[in-house]
């Protein structure tokens, strides 16, 4: 057995370990990055960047060959001159490469002697083992970046061969002609409202909740657009599923106890990930994974309960965005370079969008958290929908909501959930001004301009402005600068959601 000693092993090669490398490596000190075949990490293969390229061959042909009132059906759009089928993966394919080899420009190189092929798996605390090419690696220190891998229902498993990952898709040598979508994630919405455009008949099962969101109206609302766009089965159940050499049958219960079959070529898994790391034997380190299957560890540090080893990326939490699984990989990365020494803290401010038409977006405190946290921090909800906006005259669209949370006691901006058109846009700036701790009279102050797809803001922020001063004025509660505090007024009531 070849042996090797460094300060700080990398475990995979993705996105948040290619960061965790790099930082390891301008803390100077000796790191090596083990993955079984350092190909593209995921986020080029599955994940925005092949959605992103068929949104843009939509968009580069829509114009000349579909027509806006182009009828959406159950089976797909009703048009009859087709997008050039064939060649559509293939494009996506060369796209997708010479996107991703301008990307990978953004990390460092890693040096050949650094690279180790194969699983890794923990033999105890402080030693690896990767038994494909018989090294034992002793660090101080280790980063656990094995990502996440697509979450299969074990109800589709009869569909065989006819049950595929987003993955699998972007790899056929043609987009098929039918496809059920099962999931109501990013993934399900986006490919299903990108499948419908391209003259897939596409239908997606969906479970109880549309996407993340946690606020019950705008996610009714959200579901309301986007089933204009494609045929969505919420709240459905499936009840079989068989399968041939020519496509695969599927029954079901709609939301109404319904039964209804549907045939089609594939059935597409896309209903969430789920941590990888089955090979690790992080048992053998000390470290178990939560309750949802993630590694364990503190948002500020990415230090797991054992001090010297480090998790970052979507192997640590749910629903990791790049740009975190960036962040997080660069913190992990330079604090097992560190360690022992003491460790830096980069809070990380949540933000999670879906390039879904409109945009989902929640940014900051969820609803749900704020509901669950009542006690502590009662807040105040400003509304806006978007066909009171001039921008929604102008564009001719008018679907789309908008919820801001403000504190009853401090009145900063806390959060927001929203579905809107450029609601990716919307969301960004609203971060930034939870990063500011702006509050009310701030952001009403604030000049937007229009037209603008900001408009809706100023239009939220003034309805959570009016609503503050109807409850001032009904005296249930006292603004800031005044003597009595919100629970000093009605101490007896409790939470309260305005
Ligand atoms: C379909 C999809 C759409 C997405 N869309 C967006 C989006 O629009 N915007 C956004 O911000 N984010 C998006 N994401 C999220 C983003 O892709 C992830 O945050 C990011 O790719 C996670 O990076 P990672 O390093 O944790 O995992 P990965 O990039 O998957 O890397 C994990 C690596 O670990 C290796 N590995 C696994 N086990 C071992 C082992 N035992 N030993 C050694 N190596 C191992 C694997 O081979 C792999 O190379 C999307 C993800 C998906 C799947």
């Amino acid at each position: 057995m070849k042996e090797i000693r460094v300060q700080t092993a990398i475990i995979g090669a993705g996105s948040a370990g290619l960061k965790a490398y790099e930082e390891a490596k301008k803390h100077g000190v000796s790191a090596v990055i083990i993955d079984p075949d350092f190909k593209l990490p995921a986020i080029f293969r599955s994940g925005y960047l092949p959605l992103d390229i068929l949104r843009a061959i939509i968009e580069e042909q829509s114009s000349s060959v579909l027509q806006d009132d182009t009828p959406i059906t159950m089976y797909g759009m009703d048009h009859s001159i087709r997008l050039k089928f064939s060649t559509i993966l293939q494009d996506l394919r060369e796209r997708r490469r010479n996107c991703s080899e301008k990307y990978m420009k953004n990390f460092s190189a890693i040096a050949e002697q650094d690279k180790i092929y194969g699983h890794a798996s923990f033999e105890d605390q402080k030693h690896l083992l990767v038994p494909d090419t018989g090294i034992r690696i002793t660090a101080e220190t280790f980063v656990i970046a094995t990502g996440s891998r697509p979450y299969i229902p074990s109800c589709i498993q009869p569909a065989g061969s006819r049950a595929i990952t987003c993955e699998d898709l972007f790899e056929l040598q043609a987009l098929p002609k039918s496809i059920a979508i099962l999931g109501a994630g990013s993934t399900a919405l986006e490919l299903g409202q990108i499948l419908t455009r391209l003259g897939v008949k596409t239908v997606i099962f969906g479970q109880r909740h549309l996407w993340h969101f946690t606020d019950i109206k705008i996610s009714e609302i959200a579901e309301k657009c986007i089933g204009k766009s494609v045929v969505m089965f919420m709240n459905s159940e499936i009840t079989e599923i068989s399968s041939d050499d020519n496509g695969v049958t599927i029954y079901y219960l709609d939301q109404f106890g319904k039964e209804g079959y549907i045939r089609t070529d594939y059935i597409l898994a896309a209903a969430g990930r789920i941590p990888s790391f089955s090979k690790l034997h992080t048992e053998n380190a000390g470290i178990s994974p939560d309750i949802f299957g993630a590694i364990p560890a503190d948002p500020n540090t990415r230090q797991t309960k054992v001090p010297h080893i480090f998790a970052a990326g979507s192997v640590a939490a749910q629903n990791t965005p790049l740009e975190r699984s960036l962040k997080d990989g660069a913190m992990a990365g330079r604090n097992a370079a560190r360690y022992p020494g003491e460790l830096r803290k980069s809070p990380w401010l949540p933000l999670t969008i879906s390039f879904t038409t409109p945009n989902f977006a929640i940014v900051g405190k969820k609803e749900e958290e704020l509901r669950r946290r009542h006690d502590a921090e009662p807040y105040i909800i400003g509304e806006a929908s978007f066909q009171e906006s001039h921008w929604a005259e102008i564009h001719l669209e008018t679907a789309g909501m908008i919820h801001l949370y403000f504190s009853l006691r401090t009145q900063k901006l806390l959060g927001a959930e929203l579905a809107l058109p450029m609601g990716a846009t919307i969301a960004q700036f609203l971060a930034f001004s939870i990063a500011l701790e702006k509050t009310l009279p701030e952001l009403l102050g604030f000049s937007f301009y229009k037209p603008s797809p900001l408009e809706i803001v100023q239009l939220a922020v003034k309805n959570a402005s009016t609503r503050f001063r109807e409850l001032e004025t009904d005296r249930k509660i006292q603004l800031p600068g005044k003597q009595q505090s919100f629970y000093e007024a009605e101490p007896q009531n409790g939470y309260q959601r305005f």
